[in-house]
């Protein structure tokens, strides 16, 4: 019965809704969204064309062809590889983002958009971004073993509802065909580095991340049916953010991922400042 006034209220708003027998949670579903299209539309973050996060032209002119420059530096290295004045002196290896970011800009929007609004629309867009610029510049991950997030701290994790570092880093791990491991948290809470100075930045994240597990790393893979437990130690990592401006936090990440053995850590971002 309850289907039924749902599918019922449903072509009243949307003729075209298709009218087949839904069960009772895929009407909740399809009813929650008709309530929030309502209550909350949505505009192209570009135009102001309603329904939709980014339409095809805003997103067409989004430069997606990458920034590859040393993490420490910006000097261009064309691979995103840490600089040869910089080796030894960065803990990450290199770093390669899609598009720079400026906090203004529709891709600087589109993230706020995503941190702060309904991740569950705006991250489908993401995906599609996402996903073409890491096939298309697969061949420079392809050493990667694992790919993992900057971690929230399990306060902010609780008050958003989710980490965009994840959603982001499920995507990336997906079209590289690699497995996805959170592999570290954030036990200390820090402020907003959007706030701070660059001095601030490298003190707010100071020794603020830890391994997510405990001494024994381990990663489960199903592969022909069975799990398998593989060590981290002398893996290369592809750590996932959704900014990168400073650096101070992936840095600080890969400190850590270092000294418990990873081999590698390379970084990757949406947008870099
Ligand atoms: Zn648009
Ligand atoms: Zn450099």
């Amino acid at each position: 019965m309850l289907t039924l006034v749902i599918e019922h209220c449903a072509l009243i708003i949307y003729p075209s809704f298709p009218q087949r027998t839904m069960n009772i949670a895929s009407s909740f579903h399809f009813a929650a969204n008709v309530v929030k299209d309502c209550v909350f539309p949505i505009f192209c973050l570009g135009c102001d064309q309603e329904g939709i996060w980014l339409c095809d032209a805003c997103r067409g002119k989004i430069d997606t062809r990458g920034v590859f420059v040393c993490p420490l530096c910006h000097h261009f290295t064309g691979t995103g590889a840490s600089c040869s004045a910089c080796l030894g002196k960065s803990a990450l290896d290199g770093h390669i983002a899609i598009t720079g970011y400026q906090e203004h800009s529709l891709i600087g929007r589109l993230i706020a958009a995503l941190k702060y609004q309904y991740a569950e629309d705006v991250s489908s867009v993401f995906d599609s971004i996402v996903s073409k610029f890491a096939r298309e510049q697969a061949g420079l991950m392809s050493s990667v073993d694992v790919v993992a997030p900057v971690p929230l701290h399990r306060r902010r994790f609780a008050e958003r509802g989710f980490n965009q570092a994840e959603i982001i880093g499920r995507i990336v791990a997906g079209a590289l065909g690699k497995p996805f491991v959170p592999l570290l948290k954030r036990h200390r809470a820090t402020k907003q580095q959007a706030l701070l100075s660059r001095d601030e930045r490298k003190q707010n994240v100071r020794d603020a991340f830890r391994l997510a597990g405990e001494r024994n790393w381990k990663l489960e893979t199903r592969n022909s049916g069975r799990t398998e437990e593989r060590s981290f130690v002398g893996m290369r990592v592809l750590l996932v953010d959704d900014v990168f401006t400073t650096g101070s936090t992936m840095q600080e990440c890969a400190k850590i991922l270092k000294h418990a053995g990873v081999a590698g850590v390379f970084g990757f971002s949406v947008a870099r400042g």
